[in-house]
């Protein structure tokens, strides 16, 4: 079986970093917003190139504390996409807001930025793009657009640590980025992480107090906030990882780049496509292909762990259904769904592997189109 996505590779790689560090944290007797902590938010802002970090409990809460900071709720509407993961929509339904969708470019998956003006009315408070499977949205036009109209930016960046649009690291555009440090993704911890970025020294405060039950200085709480605070465990593999983020990165996309030379003169194997002037992390390698979801089956029965991202678009969710979008809203969005399948991806997987996959996939493809036909 080639997984999606295989963890313990990589903690060959770096377990006996991590171990070490773990024991002393264990050792330390300071489990919560330790010296670790403190290290982690200088050397990641030093990473991504902004002013302050704030590490949390998971990407999720980056993002609501985010609108929270932002004073985004009842009666606001953020734009966004519907071809993401729930977290990016459930944030904005935590805090009271209005999720208002744009279609996506097929070519990126990311928010197709021509439509978003068509989308500002006097309730718009926000624009929440996604940076989709590592790949940058197009954010000079986002953040005119945003300038023009006075609204704030709140980034997800949950897929995309490292990723540069013209140089720039994705996350550090808007007002607010968000980061996930879920076990799979590109950084990963080994249990639940956030961070929230933010060149704004009062966004930095608010975000440190509400990650904190609201209150900047112990026991003297000024509003409601939530307990989101990351442990000194989790920090410290942080740190051990992130020296080694670069180096990932880079393999992914060597490996993108080698599944686009597999799949160069196969028609039916629709490869992803880079923006000009973007460094895509390759979170995910998704491919488009016809007959997906038997293809997808016979994968599984044939040794390869690939993955729908995502098969149900969020306006068409339950958890949204008292908003009453309905399909056809996104024709874009609802098409690709139907359409995508990512492939085994992670910084150790081997040529060998990559061969194996594509093979695979070619000959999924011809069994499902007779199965299909027959
Ligand atoms: C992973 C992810 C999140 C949420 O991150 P968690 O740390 O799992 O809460 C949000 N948005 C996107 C696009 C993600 O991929």
């Amino acid at each position: 079986m080639i997984p999606i996505i295989d963890s313990k590779r990589q903690y060959a790689q770096v377990g006996s970093e991590v171990e070490k560090e773990v024991l002393e944290v264990l050792r330390s007797g300071s489990y919560i917003l330790g010296k670790h902590n403190k290290a982690f938010e200088q050397e990641i802002s030093e990473f991504l190139g902004v002013k302050n970090a704030v590490t949390l409990n998971s990407g999720t809460d980056a993002l609501h504390l985010a609108l929270r900071a932002l004073d985004i709720g009842e009666g606001d509407e953020v734009i966004t996409v519907a071809f993401t993961f729930v977290a990016t929509t459930e944030a904005i339904g935590i805090v009271g807001a209005k999720p208002v969708f744009v279609d996506i470019d097929p070519d990126t998956f990311n928010m197709d930025v021509k439509q978003i003006e068509s989308k500002i009315t006097p309730k718009t408070k926000a624009i929440l793009p996604v940076h989709l499977y590592g790949q940058p949205c197009d954010m000079d036009v986002i953040m005119d657009i945003a300038k023009r109209h006075n609204l704030f930016v709140i980034e997800d960046a949950c897929q995309a640590i490292g990723a540069e649009y013209k140089g720039k690291k994705v996350g550090t555009f808007g007002d607010i980025g968000c980061f996930s440090f879920y076990p799979t993704k590109n950084l990963g911890t080994m249990g639940d992480g956030g961070l929230a970025v933010t060149n704004s020294e009062y966004l930095k405060n608010r975000m440190v107090a509400l990650r904190n039950h609201g209150g900047a200085v112990r026991y003297y709480h000024d509003e409601i906030g939530v307990n989101s605070r990351l442990d000194e465990v989790q920090a410290a593999i942080l740190r051990v990882k992130l020296n080694y983020i670069n180096e990932w990165n880079k393999k992914r996309r060597e490996h993108a780049a080698f599944y686009n030379e597999l799949f160069k003169d196969v028609k039916d194997v629709e490869t992803p496509k880079e923006l000009d002037n973007t460094y895509c992390v390759y979170h995910q390698y998704t491919v488009k292909v016809p007959n997906r979801d038997e293809v997808h089956k016979l994968l599984q029965e044939n040794g390869v762990g690939a993955m729908i991202y995502y098969p149900v678009p969020l306006h068409l969710q339950k958890v949204h259904a008292h908003l009453g979008f309905k399909e056809g809203l996104l024709p874009h969005t609802e098409e690709n769904t139907k359409l995508v399948l990512s492939l085994p991806m992670f910084a150790e997987i081997t040529e060998e592997e990559q061969k194996t996959v594509a093979k695979t996939l070619i000959e999924c493809i011809e069994k499902a189109k007779n199965k299909v036909s027959a």
